[in-house]
């Protein structure tokens, strides 16, 4: 159990995004919640999507071979059965309340197929980016079961998942330098409350995916992301739940350098990005 703990100044809402309803890979529905207008307010995240469906036909063309350079894909599978196979050589089937943590580094050709053909798909893939430095690093990928998630709940009865960085002396699954990402899934019963420490120059954003919060006073209404501002007295996030809810706490610290996109690569120059054009057709990513 873990008590309340008491924040000096607790950050407020600076933007409530709402996502675009994007098809991808081979026709997918998906609400892209943190998209290429948010990079540099939300560095060192990239991306993220939301996905929820219990019509097959939204979900089952999944994603076939594509290719990824230059940043970390996390994939958290709230319900449902993904199966990834990697060019480095990595198979990996994600389940139900799983964490699948690849790092495309120099780059890899994956694809990422639903192995149910009914029921419920739900999940998130986040893409967190790379230093300049590691952006060529050797492609990795680890299967995180979802019993080897850490978690615990709450004084106040808050289920806390600690997919990545530290909750309240709680290590996850993850630790990742420069960035420290923070991941945390979060089920709030009704009438609770949680509180997380946050260093005030890391950007962080808390996305709702059941129910609605009240952070600060603002109410965050389902499939939305609350972007929270990075007030430099304020030393965390508290959130409040009227009704019983479900949301991603999500914080890292920037990076600071440039991001440049094409597709599934992400670099720093342009230059870079044409290297990763001409190393994907020559088959260099394979
Ligand atoms: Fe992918």
């Amino acid at each position: 159990m873990t008590a309340y703990p008491t924040l000096r100044q607790p950050r407020s809402v600076e933007r409530l995004i709402v996502g675009q309803a994007v098809t991808d890979g081979a026709g997918v529905k998906i609400n892209r919640v943190l998209s290429q207008g948010l990079q540099r307010r939300l560095d060192p995240f990239l991306m993220l999507d939301a996905f929820r469906s219990d019509d097959p036909n939204d979900y089952i063309a999944g994603f076939p071979d594509h290719p990824h350079r230059g940043f970390e894909t996390v994939t958290y599978l709230v319900a449902g059965r993904l199966r990834h196979r990697d060019s480095a050589g990595h198979e990996g089937l994600l389940q139900s309340g799983g964490v699948q943590w690849m790092t495309a580094g120099r780059g890899v050709v994956h694809s990422e197929m639903p192995e149910q053909e009914d029921g419920v798909m739900e999940g998130f893939q986040l893409w967190l980016n790379l230093p300049a430095r590691d952006k060529m690093t050797a492609p990795g990928y680890r299967d995180i079961p979802a019993a080897e998630i850490p978690g615990y709940v709450s004084a106040e009865g808050v289920t806390v998942r600690v997919i990545a960085g530290e909750s309240h002396g709680v290590a996850g699954a993850v630790r990742r330098p420069v960035t420290e990402p923070l991941y945390l899934d979060l089920d709030l019963p009704a009438g609770s409350r949680f509180a997380q420490a946050l260093a005030p120059g890391h950007n962080a954003f808390v996305y709702v995916y059941r129910g609605a919060l009240a952070i600060a006073g603002e109410r965050v209404a389902e499939r939305r992301l609350a972007v929270l501002a990075n007030e430099p007295q304020a030393d965390g996030v508290a959130l409040e739940a009227a009704a019983p809810a479900r949301a991603l706490l999500i914080a890292g610290r920037p990076l600071g350098e440039p991001i440049v996109q094409y597709g599934p690569f992400v670099m720093n120059t342009e230059e870079e990005i044409r290297a990763a054009l001409d190393d994907f057709r020559d088959g260099r990513l394979a």
